[in-house]
């Protein structure tokens, strides 16, 4: 479908939306959540030339909305920003001398505000809700989903309803009060959650911006695959290492990989890196279905686990997170409690890096790649560390001597 632009559009190059399973098109200029036919995520899709010259990129502000051609908001007085994104890429020299790698690095979402890559997507979300006239919106969360939601909706002047697991530490319950959002807390995980928000908004009156139930937080969470690709000047690394939840970060920077090379920004013959999901022990059900122990993450069932983001037992997003898996070459690896209380100490130790348990998981599983011969010490390989540790004190207090 070659959808010419709506005269409202003044930068976006956004052209349609596509059903993610059968391809089905769908108007970019209404709101869709998930796709009638199929009931799976939509993908936004672009008109995809070059927007503009690298040179002219490079003199941008430091933030996601630096692509802003490649976003789907329309009007910049939509766009609901705290300045997120952008985050640095920094190498990790103690751990790799240590260990043995050629070059590890990692890109700190913990900068972001709000302290993890959740801002990205919700900026997005909370941009095109304002953009199609929500008045507020609904977020089942396992936390820093549920603190982001809160923030922009602040921002925005908009109403945010935080549904979140009892048991998730309080600062991620006490940052989402301070912005003034309404929270519910629910036993179980976030699957929990998610009905609880459906019986909150039997009216519909809120926009439920869940997990790639809308298509938009997937296309804030696919800038981290630009900047991956600018800030390492063009050159993809080896092996990216992701803390796979529900997945808008793997399949987003997947996507983002593709569309750089349909503008040309990186060559069509440009060698992509290998994609690895990390999940927790406690609630691994990609790891599950990827070796074949499962047909599909439908009926798993997950415990909880101090990495909050990684207890998503049933993630719509399971087929994507596979496809990416397997187009790229990658793999899917799981790490217990006590690996990310050690990688958290290692990490904070060694780097000056106090990062979430989700980001110790993936040096941890590095390491556990390195060691079995599926990360060469050659290879460049990066972390994708998702956020700050700052919120999850309670799960690991006292715990910095293992
Ligand atoms: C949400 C979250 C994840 C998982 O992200 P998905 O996009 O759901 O895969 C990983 N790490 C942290 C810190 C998170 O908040
Ligand atoms: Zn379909």
């Amino acid at each position: 479908m070659n959808t010419t632009h709506n005269s409202t559009t003044p930068e976006s190059l956004i052209s349609f939306l596509e059903c993610s399973s059968c391809g089905k098109p769908y108007t970019a200029f209404e709101f869709h959540r998930l796709s009638l036919c199929c009931q799976l995520p939509l993908l936004a899709r672009y008109d995809l030339e070059e927007p503009v010259s690298k040179e002219v990129l490079h003199r941008r502000p430091g933030t996601m909305w630096r692509y802003r051609e490649l976003l789907p908001v329309l009007r910049k007085e939509n766009m609901v920003s705290l300045g997120e994104g952008f985050t640095p890429i920094l190498p990790l020299p103690t751990l790799s001398g240590k260990f043995g790698f050629k070059e590890l690095l990692l890109k700190d979402e913990g900068q972001n505000p709000t302290g993890s890559f959740k801002a990205r997507g919700l900026s997005m979300a909370v941009s095109k809700a304002k953009e199609f006239g929500a008045h507020g919106c609904i977020i089942p969360t396992a936390g820093n989903a549920g603190v982001a939601l809160a923030a922009y909706c602040a921002r925005a002047g908009m109403r945010a309803v935080v549904v979140m697991p009892r048991h998730t530490p309080k600062a991620f319950r006490e940052e989402c009060l301070w912005y003034g959002a309404e929270v519910h807390l629910v036993d179980g995980l976030i699957n929990d959650c998610a009905a609880k928000a459906g019986a909150l908004n039997t009216d519909g009156s809120l926009l439920d911006v869940s997990t790639l139930k809308e298509p938009y937080r997937l296309e804030g969470k696919k800038t981290m695959g630009y900047e991956i690709a600018e800030q390492l000047d063009w050159q993809l690394p080896d092996v990216i290492l992701y803390p796979a939840g529900g997945g808008t970060g793997l399949i987003g920077i997947w996507k983002a990989f593709h569309e750089l090379k349909t503008i040309g920004w990186l060559a069509p013959e440009a060698r992509l890196p290998r994609m690895v999901a990390v999940q927790a022990e406690n609630c691994m059900p990609l790891v599950e279905t990827f070796f074949g122990r499962q047909q599909n993450a439908q009926h798993y069932v997950g415990r909880p686990t101090i990495a909050n983001g990684l207890a998503v037992p049933r993630p719509l997003g399971e087929q994507l997170m596979l496809k990416t898996l397997s187009e790229s070459g990658g793999t899917a690896i799981s790490v217990t409690e006590e690996e990310m209380v050690l990688g958290m100490q290692e990490l904070g130790r060694s780097e000056g890096l106090f990062v979430a348990p989700e980001g110790a998981a993936l040096w941890m599983a590095a390491r556990k790649l390195l060691a079995t011969g599926s990360i060469l010490p050659q290879e460049q390989v990066l972390l994708l560390n998702t956020g700050s540790g700052q919120k999850y004190m309670e799960n690991v207090e006292g715990k910095y001597n293992v």
